[in-house]
């Protein structure tokens, strides 16, 4: 199952980058044949295979030998691992395997839970990696991503015994946590007068609260600046970057937003065990 879900998040990621590409230029997204950015050429199919064609063409075109960005064999190799790690949370650890569907053994619950987990996997890697390129979280990302996890939370909602004024219930604890970033991102946007994040920061950090609600928000929140202050003090370190240079913010979440979605409970259960949170 693991590589079965490794392999389709190669194919998957392909065509992801794909998109982020042309999500810049406006160019039809979904149809078109994918073709170089430097010649402009179509690339043949058996040249656009998921990252063994990056290799075997040592990351070049075969028309007009330029080099391709690395960027599309890492975004390929990203979605494929997010996506074995979706397979282990509902399979285990079974490489080829695939009794976990054979047998029936993966409920409707279950099934639903997958969709939802592979569909934010793809927006996030989309969000990351067009913000890391143009400094820019797409509205056609990030609106849907919105929609989608809001059924999401109204199914998880009625599937919870918790009634919706409780704070701990799904759709309750995502709304308070989505607005709540919402507005400590305005505020942030407000008196940096719009130096530190930006509009789709907020867009992102709404998104990121319904996801994860309550009290995950807050881990999100920690591992965002955690790894935004390493990775750019690295940068500095490195004289990549100065103190003035604009670092996009959407890749430090995105990372944070994924750790505590694999991890979140176990970061939840150490959190109760040595903080008091009041969870
Ligand atoms: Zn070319």
């Amino acid at each position: 199952m693991i590589i079965i879900f490794f392999v389709a998040g190669l194919i998957i990621g392909s065509f992801l980058g794909a998109v982020n590409y042309r999500l810049k230029i406006d160019e039809d997204i979904v149809w078109k044949r994918s073709h170089c950015p430097h010649c402009k050429k179509t690339i043949r199919w058996y040249d656009n295979i998921p990252l063994l064609s990056f290799i075997l063409l040592f990351g070049r075109c075969r028309n007009c030998r330029k080099y391709i960005s690395w960027e599309y064999p890492l975004i390929e190799l990203m979605t494929g691992v997010l996506f074995a790690a979706v397979a282990i949370r509902f399979f285990g650890i079974q490489w080829f395997g695939i009794s976990g569907i054979a047998s029936g053994g993966l409920g409707a619950d279950a099934i639903i839970k997958m969709s939802f987990l592979l569909f934010t996997v793809c927006y996030l890697v989309l969000i990351f990696w067009h913000d890391y390129d143009y400094m820019l979280i797409p509205d056609a990302v990030v609106y849907p991503a919105i929609l989608i996890t809001f059924f999401y939370k109204v199914y998880e909602y009625v599937q919870s015994p918790l009634t919706i004024t409780s704070l701990r219930s799904p759709l309750t604890s995502a709304f308070f946590a989505a607005l709540g970033t919402a507005v400590f991102f305005f505020f942030l946007i407000w008196i940096s007068k719009g130096k530190w994040i930006g509009g789709g920061d907020v867009k992102l950090g709404f998104l990121a609260g319904l996801m994860v609600g309550y009290p995950k928000i807050l881990f999100v929140m920690f591992f965002t600046y955690f790894i935004g202050a390493v990775v750019s003090l690295t940068f500095i370190i490195l004289k990549k970057k100065t103190w003035k240079s604009q670092i996009p913010f959407g890749p430090f979440m995105v990372t944070a937003l994924l750790i505590v979605m694999f991890f979140g409970n176990h970061i939840q259960m150490w959190a109760n065990r040595y903080l008091d949170i009041g969870y």
